[in-house]
């Protein structure tokens, strides 16, 4: 047998909890609606993804996938936001591509542009795990995380009152050599597309190092590092910038997998930035993909997988659920995400 067809099925004799409701509702503050990554919300009707959040209990779900271009922004808000304001948050974003085309205007562009996004409705900025990875300037060069020729686009957006989702790098193993040693090596062999193997990409350190000087030096600017602050595999790392930056904030977005495999710190973690910690599934508005989260912050049930899918797709690992008490569940789940995010624009 070959291990990718190894299939072994749990024997332990534990507690499986169903939780279909969450105990608070949440606001999901990293998802998509899009093709690619929210399952082509633009063409299937919305009353259809409204029962889909009503089942699950979502009173509102913020769509980042406003971000390539105004036409997409602009049809997003018009098909989710328009219908149903209370129930949508749409993010805008950062053309990168069109750095070669205006040369040294482009930071002056970009502001002007989300400008126009906030006026035309968009609540917030998306930054997508291109900067610091593939962006290049008009000389060809790779754009660091904090290069400061960005400055006025993070200064603007304080300005504008859009909070920043900011996903740099990736899963730190995304960087390492493709070997036996790799604890991705199954998704990655699925997703040769997220192979960043260091040299020739820059090593992940230095990404999530520059994530941090960028946080530290704009504190007018509210940072929502997705995937729990770009580093799930450290939280002690997450945790001193949190410290060290009032004005940086997490998701918990498409990282049950790393956070549940280490339910001692990851409790703790929760614990000590109730108050900085943002629920999000990233994985389209799925009833399926809620319940395992659910399942996760608020129950004490252990060895389960993180995924739909029956060999989990982030590594062949179990979680254990963190059963946070309901003062940090109703904080995770939407105070802080009303405080942060719906209180701007
Ligand atoms: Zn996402």
């Amino acid at each position: 047998m070959n291990l990718e067809d190894f299939r072994p099925e749990s024997k332990l004799v534990t507690k499986t909890t169903q939780v279909s409701k969450p105990r608070f509702p949440p606001i999901d503050a990293h998802n998509h609606l899009g093709e690619e990554f929210g399952g082509g919300w633009e063409k299937r009707p919305l009353a259809e993804l409204l029962d889909q959040l009503d089942g699950s209990g979502i009173q509102c779900y913020v769509d980042l996938d406003g971000g390539w271009g105004e036409h997409i922004l602009n049809r997003h808000l018009d098909l989710f936001k328009q219908p149903a304001p209370e129930r949508f948050q749409i993010f805008g974003g950062v053309d990168w591509s069109k750095w070669p085309e205006k040369g040294d205007t482009f930071p002056e562009w970009a502001t002007t542009r989300l400008r126009i996004q906030k006026e035309r409705g968009a609540q917030g900025l998306k930054i997508w795990k291109g900067l610091g990875l593939q962006v290049i300037d008009h000389t060809g060069t790779l754009v660091n995380v904090d290069d400061r020729r960005l400055d006025p686009i993070w200064e603007t957006a304080a300005e504008l009152g859009f909070p920043v989702v900011i996903h740099v790098a990736d899963p730190a193993a995304f960087f390492d050599p493709i070997d036996e040693t790799n604890e991705r090596w199954e998704e990655l062999g699925r997703h040769p597309e997220w192979v960043f193997t260091s040299p020739p990409f820059p090593s992940f350190l230095h990404i999530v190092e520059g994530l941090a000087s960028l946080v530290s030096r704009h504190p007018r600017t509210t940072f929502i590092g997705a995937h729990v602050g770009c580093y799930a595999e450290n939280l002690a790392w997450v945790g001193r910038l949190l410290d060290r930056c009032p004005n940086f904030h997490v998701d918990i977005s498409a990282r049950i997998g790393e956070l549940g495999r280490q339910p001692y710190t990851t409790r703790r973690f929760f614990l000590d930035y109730a108050d900085r910690i943002l629920f999000g599934s990233d994985m389209g508005p799925s009833p399926e993909d809620y319940q395992i989260i659910y399942r996760f912050l608020e129950t004490d049930d252990e060895y389960f997988n993180y995924n739909t899918t029956p060999v989990p797709a982030q590594g062949r690992w179990y979680v254990h659920g963190i059963y946070l008490p309901d003062d940090v569940l109703e904080q995770v789940y939407f105070r802080n995400a009303e405080r942060i995010l719906l209180n701007h624009g």
